[in-house]
């Protein structure tokens, strides 16, 4: 085992060392296999080592890798028109960047701009965006500011300004909180890091209705969520078909595995003379030396169009419906209830029915005896175990995923 002598430790990480991967198998340096419901906690859409996959990398490898966004990129035009055409599914432009937390700094610059050429009453910019307790929004100043959760702040303040949190579901809540410096509201169609909570249709269309009435962006992070992992190409497809977004930040699944992350901007006219939110982040305004190599795009590109060629949305529609069913039909005591949207699922463990030892979270510890048992999870907040499997995960290997899950459960 290699120690981790020279690497920060910032992760508490599991003592096993991952060396090898198979669509939804892994293998450790002992030889052990792993089934994978963690997929490099939803990156890797389509499952270890997918050859469609290592070949557009591969191919894309031996012409060109970088160049910089000094110069057109054919890779970054074809894959931002796959993405509005069939993923968002509405018009607009796309920024491309390397992960989640870019991904919402870039947005919350947007937002803020916009604050600026529609500002309040008495002439001052509005920078203000409203986020909700228990998000998660990532770790740079900007998104680690956003996110609704003391615990990823503690001795980072003072923070960036310019945020304020709001209980989750909560519509009464969030009108109270909207001030005149409020541009933006941002949030999660599934709460991922946060306890897999999806928002509830009626709150995401008082939401929509609230952005209308106010002149706020309504913006989705998606970087979990997106990218079919809830049964549709994007979450807030799965709960509001007909919502539309202004800002939408996307990462985690669209590279499946690599790094990759974009925003998409609306071209919705934010004014009479027919100014579009697009065309307000002009030459200047934003950049990124690695967002959107051809190497990347090149990637993303073969994942996405396997996703809309094998429909993996609707597959993650149904496998998450025969894990939610699987795992209510155990009635097991320590299971409260399976919540989430696909193949983001959250398993509710009862505490009182659990062994936990002291000094762990009823997740920490099904997942640590999970992993001991060959099954990789990921716990979501102190009480839920989050299942996020391989879009393309193999029936019978999901299936025995949830073999192994049941043992522990009843074990534990
Ligand atoms: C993971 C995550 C992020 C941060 O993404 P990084 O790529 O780690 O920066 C942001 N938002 C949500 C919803 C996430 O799940």
């Amino acid at each position: 085992m290699a120690t981790q002598e020279h690497v920060l430790g910032t992760y508490g990480r599991a003592p096993i060392e991952i060396v090898r991967g198979e669509g939804s198998y892994l293998y450790d340096g002992t030889g052990k296999r792993y089934v994978d419901f963690c997929s490099g906690i939803a990156t890797v859409s389509l499952g270890h080592a997918n050859p469609v996959v290592t070949r557009a990398l591969t191919q894309q490898a031996e012409k060109l890798m970088h160049c910089s966004n000094l110069y057109t990129i054919p890779q970054q035009e074809e894959l931002a028109e796959l993405i509005v055409r069939e993923v968002v599914q509405l018009d607009g432009q796309i920024f491309f960047c390397n992960s989640g937390a870019e991904a919402n700094d870039g947005i919350i610059k947007v937002a803020r701009r916009f604050g600026h050429r529609h500002p309040a009453s008495d002439g001052t910019p509005r920078y203000e965006v409203i986020t909700f307790l228990k998000s998660f929004h990532g770790r740079t100043l900007g998104s680690m500011a956003a996110t609704g959760q003391k615990k990823v702040q503690v001795e980072f303040d003072p923070l960036l300004v310019g945020f304020k949190y709001v209980e989750f579901n909560d519509i009464e809540a969030l009108r109270v909180a909207v001030s005149k410096e409020t541009c933006g509201i941002l949030l999660e169609a599934v709460q991922g890091e946060g306890g897999v909570n999806p928002v509830q249709p009626e709150f995401l269309w008082a939401v929509a209705q609230l952005c209308k009435e106010r002149d706020l962006l309504l913006m989705m992070d998606e970087v979990q969520c997106g990218f079919a992992r809830c049964g549709k190409m994007m979450g807030w497809q799965a709960i509001c078909p007909d919502l539309k977004p202004d800002l939408i930040s996307c990462a985690k699944g669209m590279g499946g595995g690599f790094p990759m992350g974009c925003f998409w901007v609306s071209r919705r006219s934010i004014d009479e003379k027919g100014t579009s939110l697009c065309s307000i982040m002009d030459p200047g305004s934003h950049g990124s030396t690695f967002g959107g190599t051809p190497l990347a795009c090149a990637v993303s590109l073969a994942v996405v169009r396997e996703m809309v060629k094998q429909r993996l949305d609707e597959r993650a529609a149904r496998l998450g419906e025969v894990i939610k069913t699987t795992v209510e039909g155990w009635r097991l005591p320590c299971v409260e209830t399976v919540r989430g949207l696909g193949l983001l699922r959250g398993v509710a463990l009862v505490s009182s029915a659990l062994k936990v030892p002291d000094g762990t979270t009823p997740a920490a510890y099904v997942n640590n005896l999970c992993r001991e048992a060959g099954l990789l999870a990921c716990p979501a907040g102190p009480d839920t175990l989050r299942l996020i499997p391989a879009l393309t995960v193999p029936d019978d290997v999901l299936q025995e995923g949830l073999d192994i899950l049941h043992k522990v459960l009843r074990n534990a």
